[in-house]
């Protein structure tokens, strides 16, 4: 053969320009698409190996990048199948020149279409001049060629000599690329998109240093090693029967070097009716739920798409870690349309349905490991609880509460311990809740002694979590601990005797009524509690509360709601009943001031210099 010239195509006017324009910021997946290739010609060796038609030894298939910077070239080498001329012509000039066209047609304006692949080889072009191709067939008695192009829809094929089979890929980088002539901004991507490729990808060498001899003659050598940039068998294709404990965890520090120990894994492996592996980790939640979110990576066949998987994956399942393959997901469409794919939503229900079985896996297997573990796992079971109907359904086998005690309950299991004591005249089970146990202990206190128990619901989440538990569930409600006097809560019709007369109670009320009259929307209430309660409380109103709450997180202002709340005295609390109303005139309005304060620090509502005159006036009374 002596050298060809020709005219990539005729029909199609030239893609070149537009290559070199295209979606400017996504250039650097030029590289995938070529190491990709590289990869395909390299695993249909394997496979041409495997039913007997090479005869030969594959020899080393590792893949190689080379860098040079003086000659401004950048060569991606693989001893996969080659391509002879007839092949070059087919597969170079024809099909891969006009799927690229194709691709840009069909995707030029629209830039959120997934991870941006099969654009292809002519990628190259987006960042080199010339582009040549040195490739020799696997076929035996092979004449090796050369392609070369230099960014115009002409191109040369010519003759070459080249012992080893595969191709070289060299690319001439031109001044829009020249950025990729930095070793360190191409182990970058090398890292981000060819860290689980199938095949090793060689990347210059290293300095590896070993200690050899022992005792008195031992001493350190230096040797250069090649740099794998890879690891080809990363622990989501094995099968999990050969993995352990440690090797899923040494995994995840792979993917996440400065992260402590998830909590457990799910390893996913399906074919069908759609094919997809990878392994999920639970990390350590907490209360920093928001930083844990959107770590999980999609691979298609091991290569690298996206770390964006918002639209493939829930966003409850996003505080998940890990990793994804699945070639069944569609990459070229754009991502809004992603949520409506069938394989989509299939491989959602799926991880869904795996999420909920390990789940109720771990809580029959160990139940005081799994109870241990519900401070991370709470939130995002109830997460999923609130999100996705069928994990709700599912979530009554391991969703628990936990109780000031520490004591940890299965939702059913929970109503049926307090529905004896706590049941309001509507016939709903009362749940008590704190959300902060150490600052609500007297009221946790004063339930107790009544024969009360109390829950923790202490999360970022669990307001949101209490408001669609009582919405799915009708026979429940939450009460918070300082919502109201433990009697009124639990709303039962039974009712005490007041040791008070009414004109003593009308004294009581004046006193606190001059107290709280510039204090905002305070309702005072004279009430008949046990004499062990406190003297006076303050309570805030459950359903006005959450109002607030509400409008706080949803950044809502319907000009700034007034802190509505209840003082309450006891009227049988002997302080009240004897010392309060025996005393006289400026005494008597000092001592309710008194208690007042005690309620209002009780809250952590007395601050300023309410609190420091308080201070003192205790301290003249130890005086
Ligand atoms: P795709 O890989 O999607 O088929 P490309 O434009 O990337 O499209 O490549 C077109 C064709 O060129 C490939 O299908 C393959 O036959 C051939 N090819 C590209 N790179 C190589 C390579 N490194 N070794 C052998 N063949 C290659």
């Amino acid at each position: 053969m002596n050298m060809q010239k020709g005219n990539i195509s005729v029909q199609t006017e030239n893609i070149f320009p537009i290559i070199k324009k295209f979606l400017y910021a996504d250039q650097e997946i030029f590289l995938r698409e070529l190491i990709a290739n590289a990869i395909d010609a390299t695993s249909k060796l394997k496979l041409l190996s495997n039913s007997g038609e090479l005869k030969k030894d594959t020899g080393d298939l590792t893949l190689e990048i080379i860098l040079d910077e003086e000659a401004k070239t950048l060569t991606i080498r693989d001893k996969g199948i080659g391509m002879n001329e007839e092949e070059v012509q087919k597969y170079l000039n024809q099909i891969a020149f006009s799927s690229a066209s194709e691709w840009l047609e069909k995707y030029k304006d629209d830039a959120s279409i997934i991870g941006h692949f099969g654009l292809g080889f002519y990628s190259a072009f987006m960042v080199a001049d010339k582009v040549e191709v040195n490739t020799k067939s696997w076929k035996p008695k092979s004449q090796p060629v050369q392609w070369v192009c230099t960014g115009s829809p002409e191109y040369e094929i010519n003759e070459i000599k080249k012992k080893s089979r595969g191709t070289d890929i060299v690319l001439h980088i031109g001044e829009e690329g020249k950025e990729f002539l930095s070793k360190h901004r191409l182990e970058e991507l090398l890292m981000k998109y060819c860290r689980f490729l199938p095949i090793p990808i060689k990347f210059g060498t290293r300095t590896e240093t070993e200690e050899v001899g022992e005792g008195d003659k031992k001493e350190t050598i230096k040797k250069e090693v090649d740099n794998i940039v890879n690891n080809p068998t990363p622990a989501w294709k094995k099968n999990p029967t050969e993995l352990s404990e440690e090797d899923y965890n040494a995994f995840y520090k792979e993917l996440y070097p400065y992260s402590s120990d998830p909590l457990f894994h799910i390893h996913l492996n399906i074919d069908f009716p759609f094919n997809l592996t990878g392994i999920l980790y639970f990390p350590q939640l907490n209360n920093s739920f928001e930083v844990q979110k959107n770590k999980i990576q999609l691979y298609s066949n091991q290569v690298w798409v996206t770390d964006d998987v918002k639209e493939i994956v829930p966003e409850w399942l996003t505080l998940l870690h890990g990793i994804i393959d699945s070639p069944d997901i569609p990459l070229n469409v754009s991502r809004s349309s992603l949520q409506s794919d069938s394989n989509v939503r299939k491989i959602t229900g799926y991880i869904t349905k795996k999420v909920a079985d390990k789940l109720h896996d771990l809580f029959k297997k160990d139940r005081k490991e799994y109870e241990s573990k519900w401070r991370s796992l709470g939130v995002f079971v109830k997460y999923g609880f609130m999100s996705d109907e069928k994990f709700a359904e599912k979530s009554n086998k391991f969703l628990l509460l936990e109780n000031v005690e520490n004591e940890f309950f299965l939702l059913d299991d929970y109503v049926e311990k307090v529905k004896g004591t706590q049941k309001n005249k509507f016939d709903k089970v009362v749940i008590l809740y704190t959300n902060n146990k150490d600052a609500q202990d007297l009221y946790i206190t004063t339930a107790k002694e009544e024969g009360y128990d109390v829950v923790l619901l202490d999360n970022v989440i669990d307001n949101h979590f209490i408001q669609q538990l009582e919405y799915k569930r009708q026979d429940i409600t939450f009460k918070r601990i300082d919502a109201d006097t433990v009697d009124n809560l639990i709303e039962t019709d039974e009712k005490k005797e007041s040791v008070l007369s009414e004109k003593e109670s009308e004294t009581v009320k004046d006193l606190f009524g001059t107290l709280t009259k510039e204090k905002g929307n305070v309702t005072i209430e004279i009430k008949p509690l046990s004499p062990t309660a406190p003297p006076v409380q303050i309570t805030k109103p459950e359903f006005m509360r959450r109002m607030k709450e509400m409008q706080s997180m949803n950044g809502m202002n319907l000009g700034d709601m007034p802190d509505s709340y209840n003082l309450i005295v006891n009227g049988n609390h002997p302080l009240v009943a004897k010392k309060l109303l025996s005393a006289k005139g400026e005494k008597q309005s000092e001592l309710a001031e008194y208690f007042y304060n005690l309620a209002l620090l009780n809250q952590g509502m007395l601050q300023g210099k309410g609190l420091t005159e308080f201070i003192n006036k205790s301290l003249d009374l130890i005086k």
